[in-house]
């Protein structure tokens, strides 16, 4: 009997031993498979994106990409056109809407919506305590023949051309580009400019307004001129953003030929191109 008995209870003891264990792995397969599924889902939403899904996509699309076809860099009247010395204006290209911005020496005008822009950035830095002025915007194509043509009988063919563009080769002709300097006059169109207070806020914010500095220092070799921390291109503030924080030239972010001198093939810049 007592033998039964307690052969009785280790039968009983062993099947509570099965039991457990089946819970256990019961909950261990319940547990497997929430997981699983956990994982699945998190992974169907990458790639197939549910509405807060979808709203991760483009936020990563935004930081990523940045639609360099959005103008084009070849028609003489685009916000991106990229004139350099091996991409000429025709010339008869005149700018539609050039007006004179509000601060601009007598007789220089702008593109308007480069005006607009420059209205804008004048009058905070007036906030902040600098004093700007439109040296010299818009450029014909027959006034820079005139201007080149001067500079090439005083200084030199060579020397000329490290700093005076070839008529139809100038931004200036876009009414896009800005010669910048403080009222004072102090470094007007000299690299000392970058050492004056006025050059340092401009070289710190104008691409808050859509303005890059287009000749950089140090970057002759690829945008064919010395550095000009005067002189402004108006590209809209979301290139310039761009331009800002990837430290490139206009030449090198849409990946277009870079020219020092002047190519014996250059590339004519077309409406509707
Ligand atoms: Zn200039």
């Amino acid at each position: 009997m007592y033998i039964n008995r307690f052969s009785r209870t280790r039968a009983s003891r062993k099947n509570d031993k099965i039991i457990l264990l089946l819970i256990a792995l019961i909950l261990l397969s319940a547990l497997l498979v929430w997981w699983w599924r956990d994982n699945s889902q998190s992974n169907s939403i990458q790639s197939t994106p549910t509405q807060s899904g979808q709203k991760k996509a483009v936020d990563k699309t935004k930081e990523n990409l940045f639609n360099k076809n959005l103008y084009s860099v070849n028609d003489p009247s685009s916000l991106w056109a990229v004139i350099n010395k091996g991409r000429i204006l025709p010339s008869d290209y005149v700018p539609a809407n050039l007006r004179q911005p509000s601060g601009a020496n007598s007789n220089q005008t702008l593109r308007d919506d480069a005006a607009t822009a420059l209205e804008r950035l004048f009058s905070d830095a007036l906030i902040s305590g600098y004093d700007l002025v439109l040296y010299s915007g818009y450029r014909s194509y027959s006034y820079q023949t005139t201007i080149y043509n001067n500079f090439v009988k005083s200084q030199g063919k060579q020397t000329a051309e490290q700093f005076s563009a070839r008529p139809g080769h100038s931004e200036h002709q876009s009414g896009l580009a800005a010669d910048v300097s403080s009222t004072s006059g102090k470094c007007t169109l000299e690299q000392c400019f970058t050492y004056t207070a006025e050059g340092k806020w401009l070289a710190a914010n104008s691409y808050k307004y859509g303005f890059i500095i287009r000749y950089p220092s140090g970057k002759k070799n690829i945008t064919g001129y010395e550095y000009e921390p005067w002189h402004l291109r108006f590209v809209g503030t979301d290139l310039a953003a761009e331009i800002n924080k990837t430290g490139q030239t206009l030449e090198q972010f849409f990946g277009l030929p870079v020219y020092e001198t002047y190519p014996s093939e250059i590339y004519q810049l077309k409406t509707g191109q």
